[in-house]
């Protein structure tokens, strides 16, 4: 760091003790032998490495090679996210289509993300999916449909953070979750129609509790479901879909 145009930003030991966290985390939710992880060249490879390192376990390591579908490093809408629907207390449906140029034809792939960001009930017409499903790590099609969810999720929480943002927003859902000392999750689920503000809570599995509350105005509901989400936040719970990206 001689260039004096250059500032640290993140320092080493800050990255090396998140990679830490990382490590210790994935070993204690992936307790079995088998753990495989797939990193994306090049990008990745000092970074799975560290966190390979980090897990003081036995992993097994492979990488793939991934190219920008269209031209260019920005989305060519090539990638499209067709269809997001959430399952209640499952996660989030997510449906795509992947112009494969290669192919020369259009590939639809989808999966369930769970609650912990996991890719569940995965499905794609390519034929690596047919071969081997998720064994080998999830298709290229899954990757660049993950890739556009993660982007498009950006910029609807970037646009939620400002007042003109929250105007648009007149029907919407939000799952939020805690792991008490028990570990039992207890998940919280807010929704926003109109005049209406809506509230589930309870423990994952379980008969949910149910509040409605009417406002005189749409802004005035708006306001509460906010301040709601703000509330859940403080107090600990973690934004579901936040997790999935
Ligand atoms: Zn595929």
């Amino acid at each position: 760091m001689t260039d004096p145009k250059l500032r640290v930003l993140i320092s080493s030991e800050q990255i090396q003790n998140r990679i830490r966290e990382l490590g210790e985390k994935i070993s204690h939710d992936y307790p079995g032998n088998n753990l495989h992880m797939i990193g994306i060249l090049k990008g990745a490879v000092f970074f799975m490495t560290d966190l390979a390192r980090a897990m003081k376990r036995d992993v097994f390591i492979d990488f793939m090679g991934i190219s920008t579908y269209g031209k260019g490093k920005t989305s060519s809408g090539e990638v499209k996210v067709t269809k997001v629907h959430e399952v209640v207390g499952e996660g989030t449906r997510i449906h795509g289509e992947v112009v494969d140029r290669e192919a020369v034809r259009s590939f639809f792939p989808a999966f369930t993300l769970d609650l912990e960001g996991r890719v569940k009930e995965a499905s794609c017409g390519c034929p690596h999916f047919r071969r081997s499903g998720l064994r080998e790590g999830p298709c290229e099609h899954m990757l660049a449909l993950r890739l556009a969810y993660a982007r498009q999720r950006a910029a609807e929480e970037a646009l939620r953070q400002t007042p003109e943002g929250r105007k648009l927003i007149r029907a919407e859902t939000r799952s939020y979750v805690r792991r008490e000392a028990s570990g039992q999750e207890q998940v919280y689920r807010v929704s926003l129609d109109g005049q209406v503000v809506a509230v589930e809570w309870g423990p994952r599995l379980g008969e949910p509790r149910r509040q409605k509350l009417w406002f005189d105005t749409d802004a005035e509901a708006r306001a509460a479901y906010f301040a709601r989400l703000e509330s859940l936040s403080s107090e600990g719970y973690i934004d579901a879909a936040s997790q999935l990206v």
